[in-house]
């Protein structure tokens, strides 16, 4: 009996080690594949780096802050990460397959427009703000936008239109949430930070925004000469 429970704590205790080492040569691998491309601004394994990111995101915030670099470059890095891991899908989907999620904090503070529970914020097209024309030419291409509060009504919204894929306006956080989100549905997702955080007024670069509209599209779409 003794035997068998000696053995028993012995396979354990192997097994804890070797996750323990497993773990380790994870995140050595990790470490040395962002290095790299932040270095050379090239991804290496999208796919494989975003997953080594999302797992130990606490342990490579720190090890930038011991090196006294900005959080900002490890953030942008991220979302362009996730970014490219579903370009490629995300440029089959044709646009009336695809959304666009905007946060409701780009809008002008004295927006008229009100929430509704079911669609968010249809923009009543009062000039006030860039949504207004945004729309009009994500529409005119096809896509379906919405203006949202939060996370919840991303779901919401996901769980309702059933998109293949989706483009999403947001803070850090929030953004690479709703990412999360659409990697678990199996939705390409591409994603634009925020030039600033805050809860009004904030700020995109929309030529970003307008760039991944386009992404996939022929000149016919985009209406180049
Ligand atoms: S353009 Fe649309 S979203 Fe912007 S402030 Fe006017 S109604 Fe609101």
């Amino acid at each position: 009996m003794l035997s068998f429970e000696s053995s028993f704590y012995e396979i354990i205790g192997i097994l804890a080690v070797a996750l323990i080492i497993i773990l380790i040569l994870l995140i050595a691998v990790g470490l040395v594949q962002l290095a790299i491309s932040i270095r050379i601004n090239k991804f290496i394994f999208p796919r494989f780096q975003s997953f080594i990111l999302d797992s130990f995101y606490s342990f490579f915030e720190s090890v930038f802050n011991i090196f006294n670099m900005h959080p900002d470059i490890l953030e942008e890095f991220n979302i362009k990460l996730k970014n490219q891991a579903s370009l490629e899908e995300f440029m089959k989907v044709p646009p009336s397959k695809r959304i666009v999620v905007l946060p409701q904090c780009l809008r002008s503070i004295n927006c008229p427009a009100r929430l509704s529970a079911r669609d968010g914020i249809k923009c009543l097209e009062c000039g006030k703000c860039k949504i207004m024309e945004f729309v009009s030419k994500a529409e005119e291409l096809g896509y379906k936008v919405f203006v949202v509060p939060g996370g919840t009504f991303v779901k919401r919204i996901i769980i309702k239109e059933r998109p293949k894929a989706v483009i999403g306006v947001g803070c850090f956080p929030d953004l690479v949430e709703g990412m999360k989100i659409a990697a678990r549905a199996r939705i390409a997702a591409q994603g634009v930070l925020l030039e600033t955080s805050g809860c009004i007024e904030t700020i995109v670069d929309w030529n970003k925004l307008y760039d991944k509209l386009y992404l996939g599209l022929n000149r016919e779409f985009r209406g180049d000469p």
